[in-house]
């Protein structure tokens, strides 16, 4: 049908546009704020990528990378996030005395490419960041059919002393198998989770077991999209470690952040 046409229509344009996206500078980093939930310190940010096209104005990533993984430009997309990103958390450290972990989200393709691990390394050389000062962020599917690539990857980033987080547990086909044969140091709870838990029973038993497996597994805890004052609280209780979402901070500019950042330590004074 018509709608179907235009959007099979748009993606295809966006393909054709996003290959000059990268070359044209239309893309940028936001950070969201990840704190402790006990005391509400700022301890990281997670790096998320912006989409500004001159044809279709601001486009989610929810839209765009899923396009720029079908192409591959995800590839050189990837390694351009991962090197801003980096530059950014040194220059932070050396200017602005602000120890913040950045933590960077990695597709599944990005991860699978030969010599992954290696081109990481020499992003870290090559901006000076060290290295407890990059997490990166990888999801299920990287795993799911192809195990035998993915485990000596993230086995050896961990070796380097990268944190390594799953995102968007529980969405997908995780189980605990899985948990226990990957080298891995913490989970991010999906926001569906935390958004259900006050209305649906299961979400929040679920999530329950999800915190107490991670915690047996000696995992630590990140949950994401907390909103309301209610979810916070549940997720104290429930054990939780880091919280990140719209209740403590949107995704914030590099400038935005640190006039954020000094107000905190303004009002902490
Ligand atoms: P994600 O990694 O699960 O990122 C979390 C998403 O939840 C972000 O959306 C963030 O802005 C949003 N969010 C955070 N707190 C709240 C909240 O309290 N409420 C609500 N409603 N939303 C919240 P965003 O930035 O649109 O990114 C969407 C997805 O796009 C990401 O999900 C990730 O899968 C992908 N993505 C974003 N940046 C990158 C990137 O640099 N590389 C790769 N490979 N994927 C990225
Ligand atoms: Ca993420
Ligand atoms: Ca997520």
């Amino acid at each position: 049908d018509a709608a179907m046409h235009e959007q099979a229509t748009r993606r295809m344009e966006m393909e054709g546009a996003l290959v000059d996206a990268l070359q044209r500078g239309e893309f940028s980093l936001v950070f969201q704020p990840v704190l402790e939930l006990e005391d509400e310190r700022c301890v990281g940010v997670e790096c998320l990528v912006r989409w500004n096209s001159p044809v279709w104005g601001r486009v989610s990533p929810v839209e765009f990378i899923p396009v720029a993984e079908a192409t591959g430009l995800i590839v050189p997309l990837g390694h351009w996030i991962l090197r801003t990103a980096c530059t950014m958390a040194a220059t932070w450290r050396e200017e602005h005395d602000v120890d913040l972990h950045v933590a960077v989200n990695v597709s599944t393709l990005q991860l699978r490419q030969d010599g992954f691990a290696a081109r990481v390394a020499a992003v870290l050389e090559e901006t000076g960041l060290p290295t407890e000062g990059l997490q990166l962020e990888v999801t299920e599917s990287a795993f799911i059919d192809d195990m035998d690539t993915a485990l000596p990857v993230l086995q050896s980033l961990r070796d380097m002393g990268i944190i390594m987080l799953l995102d968007d547990f529980g969405t997908g086909y995780s189980s605990l198998a899985y948990l226990l044969e990957l080298p891995l140091d913490c989970l991010k709870i999906d926001r569906a989770f935390v958004r259900d838990m006050h209305t649906d029973h299961k979400s929040l038993a679920l999530t329950r077991s999800i915190v107490a497996m991670a915690r047996s597994l000696g995992l630590s805890i990140v949950a994401e999209g907390i909103e309301t004052v209610e979810q916070g609280a549940e997720l104290r209780r429930l054990g939780c470690d880091l919280v990140q979402g719209y209740l403590y901070s949107r995704p914030l500019s590099e400038k935005d952040l640190l006039a954020w950042l000094t107000q905190r330590a303004v009002k902490a004074a």
